[in-house]
């Protein structure tokens, strides 16, 4: 039964950065603006992410020296989506990005940082670069929410340190040099004691980085705009009157509230990683839908989308692929059930391999994310398990660390007992332990000793592309991206399919309005972040392609619905 009625202009579903970005906007432009979050927590999986947004040549770049143009930046777009290039949405996000940034850092809370050494993952196409596209978040003192804190989304656990988050640009390669550098050393024990004052004082982590500094620095904004933020607010109807999306039924405390909104409601769910039977029907690895594991938050289960399709919107489920793949490993939990650690960094670093099958290497291992598991699947192809094992040495767990295992000085021993890292003090028990054919292992580690010691990886040429160096070892010669396998204990983590997001979505056009089966705008509908279909083509073409097109369609939205508000108002009134 419905219960109360409350009247805005605009409802946004969802407060990942898509409904973020497109909530200020708006309300920036005049409109009053409600954001539905269906969880007690805002931010989604955005709070969880690196945080990195990826918009060409944008003012930081400028500021910073990055040499870039927009026709490069589409010539490697054109590239990277091939048959799927969507010239119409690439154009509007290319051409909106540096005044999207603009906005941002001059309107809200939102500060950027440039990511000028972050290769595009596929630099060495036309149009490439070897960094500055990428952009993320300056980190944040979670003090300026006040109580609002308790309402952020935490970082996923997996990727702290013990509950502290690491920035991935600034912080990180401090805490691999701990033990090197006396800089370092001291950077990471002023972090350690700010850490420990904060547990203290607020019982959590008070300087935010990433996605987590991201969300709170919009959150932020949206309080000082005085934008209503529901949280445990699940929308479940859209209300359609006259053939126009007037509104949605949001639950409340219980009971259903309808909400009128005059220029519309934009989807902003954050798509479906957490939908089993979508997964099923999308994820070829996971007939079932059960043999993938995401990091995204549980909430999110394709809600949009099914709300958009119930419209009368399309659902775009071409996509050579329907998500960004990242491997994981599964992290063993007291209950019995494993949580996934995503592998960014760790398989690039020199001394690593990943092998399936009986033991041989199927990729070169410093690719991204998204090619590395296209790789695994293909290599375990009619196997019935698609799986890989990420291998080193003792030395290189305990300078890189290994997944969830950390660098030296933080012990393992905890992380062998509960069977998350598998370790053999020769490469014989190593193969015992993992299930590995002996011969083949032993085989595939000669092989990688000899490359690395002339440095040419002659199976997969890792250290060739401007990627793997970025996540090398600049002080491994000679060549700092590929190292060997040869001290034991040697360790091994398992590495099964996850995702970051999906790129299956509604189709949208140039101004994120929702998109039906006859290629007509669904009236008063749109969608912004991973609820659209992806402007990448199935593609991850750089760091942070999910963030950039959400923030900048995240504005072109906002934007344009108060835009034609006040055409509207303006014709009422003549
Ligand atoms: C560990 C990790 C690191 C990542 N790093 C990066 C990165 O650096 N750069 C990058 O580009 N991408 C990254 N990603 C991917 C990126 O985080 C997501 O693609 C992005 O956050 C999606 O944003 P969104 O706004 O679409 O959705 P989300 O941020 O997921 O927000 C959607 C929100 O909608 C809510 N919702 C769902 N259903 C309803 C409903 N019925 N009613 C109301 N609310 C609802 C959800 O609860 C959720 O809070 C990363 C992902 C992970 C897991």
């Amino acid at each position: 039964m419905t219960d109360q009625q409350i009247t805005c202009d605009l409802l946004v579903v969802g407060s990942g950065l898509g409904g973020l970005a497109t909530a200020i906007t708006a309300a920036k432009s005049g409109l009053s603006v409600i954001i539905a979050e269906k969880e007690p927590l805002f931010g989604g999986t955005t709070a969880r992410s690196g945080g990195f947004m990826w918009v060409p040549c944008s003012g930081p770049a400028q500021r910073a020296g990055i040499e870039d143009n927009l026709a490069d930046a589409r010539r490697y777009l054109e590239a990277e989506t091939g048959n799927f290039f969507d010239a119409a949405r690439v154009d509007a996000f290319l051409e909106h990005g540096a005044e999207a940034v603009e906005f941002f850092e001059t309107q809200t809370e939102l500060r950027f940082d440039v990511a000028a050494a972050l290769p595009d993952y596929h630099a060495e196409t036309p149009g490439g670069r070897t960094g500055g596209r990428p952009l993320g978040a300056q980190s944040y003192d979670g003090r300026a929410l006040g109580a609002e804190i308790r309402r952020l989304r935490p970082p996923l656990r997996e990727i702290t340190v013990a509950g502290m988050m690491i920035g991935s640009s600034k912080d990180l390669p401090h805490f691999l040099n701990v033990l090197r550098s006396p800089r370092s050393f001291a950077y990471v024990a002023r972090l350690m004691l700010r850490y420990g004052l904060d547990l203290v004082r607020y019982g959590r982590s008070m300087r935010l980085t990433n996605g987590n500094a991201l969300v709170a620095r919009l959150a932020r904004s949206v309080f000082d705009l005085g934008i209503p933020l529901w949280t445990s607010a699940p929308v479940t109807q859209l209300l359609i009157e006259d053939g126009r999306v007037a509104g949605a039924v949001v639950t409340r405390d219980g009971s259903a509230v309808r909400v009128q909104a005059r220029s519309g409601v934009v989807l902003a769910t954050g798509g479906f990683p957490q939908n089993r039977a979508l997964r099923a029907r999308l994820f070829p690895h996971a007939p079932d839908g059960q043999a993938h594991w995401s990091p995204a938050p549980p909430g999110n289960t394709g809600d949009g989308l099914a709300l958009g399709q119930s419209a009368g919107g399309h659902l775009m489920t071409d996509l050579p692929h329907a998500a960004a793949w990242v491997p994981v490993s599964l992290v063993p939990q007291p209950d019995g059930s494993g949580n996934p650690f995503p592998h960014f960094v760790d398989r690039g670093k020199p001394g690593m391999i990943a092998v399936a099958g009986r033991g041989k290497r199927f990729v070169n291992e410093g690719r991204s994310y998204h090619d590395f598991c296209q790789a695994m699947v293909s290599a375990c192809a009619g196997a019935p398990e698609t799986c890989a094992w990420l291998i080193c040495d003792h030395p290189t767990l305990r300078r890189y660390g290994l997944g969830f295992a950390k660098p030296q000085p933080v012990p393992i021993g905890h992380l062998v007992r509960n069977g998350y890292l598998r370790r053999g003090a020769t490469l014989a028990d190593l193969a015992q332990e993992t299930g590995l054919d002996p011969n083949t292992l032993a085989q595939t580690v000669a092989r990688v000793n000899t490359d690395a010691a002339s440095g040419v990886d002659t199976e997969f040429g890792r250290g060739t592309l401007a990627y793997n160096r970025y996540l090398g070892d600049p002080t491994v010669r000679p060549n700092s991206a590929f190292g060997p396998v040869q001290a034991g204990p040697f360790y091994a983590v398992k590495l099964v399919m996850g995702d970051l997001g999906t790129f299956a979505g509604l189709r949208t056009d140039a101004k994120a309005r929702v998109i039906d089966a006859d290629n007509q705008p669904v009236p008063g509908l749109y969608a912004v972040g991973n609820d659209a279909a992806s402007i990448m083509g199935g593609n991850y073409p750089g760091g942070g392609i999910t963030l950039g097109p959400a923030l900048v369609f995240g504005f072109i939205a906002g934007r344009g619905i108060a835009a034609d508000r006040q055409a509207e108002r303006g014709a009422r009134a003549v």
